[in-house]
């Protein structure tokens, strides 16, 4: 929390007194920074985790600027899945309560749509939808988008992921280029950034916690003896520590090879990245490990350029770099977005030389570690939380993430919180699923139809 009160803002007294009665009284962080911004009619991008208080922060922003008399769409806001975009409605409904007849209305798909062109032609202040589904009512020209003066893109990243980005341009288009833009998000992938230079104009930045510093990654180092040793202690850090990504860095192509070879012969679901794959291998290979499909990957440095990923639970060096430089670009990979990152390096009595410079460069001693104890040996390697499934049909056929999710999430689907990111290449598409949701997505694509046509679809296995 921070100390400044809602008080303190210039926001009108049917909204103070309802926060008190929600007992909102103090700010969380990320409304206190962004708060005076939004009402200043600012541009904002605001980074902070999940339960900073984002939705309330750009919430009280729009209700604030809202003229309920004029009942139109004034404010739009963009969310990843259903369930979130249900949730930012009920806290919008909340913070809005103090005031009389406002109007907000959910868009996404898995509902049906005459339902919800019966309720656009009745009217309403905001809008709160799933990008797909709105540009279909776009399409349709059942929503219009002329008075939005403000517009929100809530949980960017996840859109992103999901594979929305065509679909948010494309509605942004179509909205005035006079409107306020608001852009909340977790994390702050390049992308963003790349988005957000053509969407937002002059926008303030704002970032609750910081990203990366060197107290936010644990470094372990272990001297290994022989090369049977060094495979062990990865066996047991990773059985010990069970991390949900982690990259393991060799050195070269042949150690990728044989350590992801010698890791899925142990039970473990490990992938290999290296120059040597052809494109669809190399590709497939990074579309699983970046929506969770798969826990562990074993690349070359430059393999791993490609690698869009921003948050590594574990950065394994199965042998230090040639250089320091290369070393913190590895490990800097973990620990980003306030979670804690841990790297393990590998070293062995000829690296001697490299240990002193990475203690020059830390400024710090490196002592060697105490590898855990060989009863973890006896735990089973966790199952990856994903599943990839891979349907014959892309951008070619016109497939876009909203046919996806839809098809999904219909009657007896899943839910959109299980589905993961979404890639859609020329003559493919891929999803990730909730591992445990695997067979009723299966069974939802293979049956349904995309795009008024049946394609084959197959789950992606190592
Ligand atoms: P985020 O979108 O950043 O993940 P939410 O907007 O969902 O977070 O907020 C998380 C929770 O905190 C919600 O239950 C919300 O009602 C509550 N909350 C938000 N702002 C405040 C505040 N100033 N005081 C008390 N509770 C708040
Ligand atoms: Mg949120």
């Amino acid at each position: 929390m921070s100390q400044l009160s809602f008080d303190q803002l210039a926001l009108n007294s049917a909204l103070l007194h309802n926060l008190k009665s929600l007992e909102y009284t103090q700010m969380t962080e990320i409304q206190a920074q962004s708060l005076p911004h939004i009402l200043a009619g600012k541009d904002v991008i605001a980074q902070g985790k999940t339960g900073s208080g984002k939705t309330a922060a750009f919430a009280l922003g729009l209700l604030q600027k809202l003229n309920v008399k004029r009942f139109r769409i004034q404010s739009l806001i963009l969310c990843p899945t259903r369930e979130l975009a249900d949730q930012v409605s009920s806290e919008i409904r909340r913070l809005a309560r103090g005031i009389h007849n406002i109007k907000v209305l959910t868009l996404c798909g898995g509902a049906p749509f005459g339902p919800q062109i019966g309720s656009l032609e009745h009217g309403a202040h905001i809008i709160v939808g799933t990008p797909g589904r709105i540009q279909d009512h776009l399409r349709k020209q059942t929503l219009c988008l002329d008075e939005v003066s403000m517009l929100v893109l809530d949980e960017a990243d996840r859109m992103l992921d999901m594979g929305f980005v065509d679909a948010i341009e494309d509605i942004i288009e179509q909205a005035p280029k006079s409107r306020q833009t608001l852009l909340f998000s977790a994390t702050f992938p390049d992308q963003i950034q790349q988005i957000s230079r053509n969407i937002l104009r002059d926008p303030v930045s704002i970032k609750v916690e910081a990203m990366h510093d060197d107290n936010t990654i644990s470094q372990y180092f272990y001297l290994v003896r022989s090369a049977e040793e060094r495979m062990l202690a990865l066996r047991l850090l990773i059985l010990q520590y069970q991390p949900t990504s982690a990259v393991v860095f060799c050195n070269t192509k042949r150690e990728v090879q044989e350590v992801a070879e010698e890791l899925n012969n142990r039970g473990f679901s490990a992938l290999a990245l290296h120059g040597d794959l052809d494109q669809k291998d190399r590709d497939q290979a990074l579309i699983r490990f970046s929506n969770r499909s798969c826990s562990i990957l074993v690349a070359t440095d430059v393999a791993a350029r490609g690698l869009d990923i921003e948050n590594l639970s574990a950065v394994f060096n199965y042998n230090l770099a040639h250089d320091q430089e290369i070393h913190v670009h590895r490990i800097g990979r973990t620990g980003r977005a306030g979670s804690k990152g841990m790297a393990f390096s590998f070293y062995s009595a000829k690296d001697e030389h490299r240990i002193h410079l990475l203690e020059d460069l830390l400024d710090r001693n490196i002592q060697a570690q105490e590898l855990p104890e060989a009863s973890v040996l006896e735990l089973q390697p966790q199952p990856s939380a994903m599943i990839t499934l891979r349907i014959e049909g892309g951008k070619k056929q016109k497939i876009r993430p909203g046919d996806i999710v839809g098809a999904l999430t219909g009657d007896d689907g899943i839910s959109g919180d299980d589905i993961g990111k979404i890639q859609i290449s020329p003559n493919w598409a891929y999803v990730a699923v909730q591992r445990q949701c695997i067979k009723t997505a299966f069974k939802k694509l293979s049956t349904g139809k995309l795009k008024g046509r049946k394609y084959r679809v197959m789950v992606v296995r190592g």
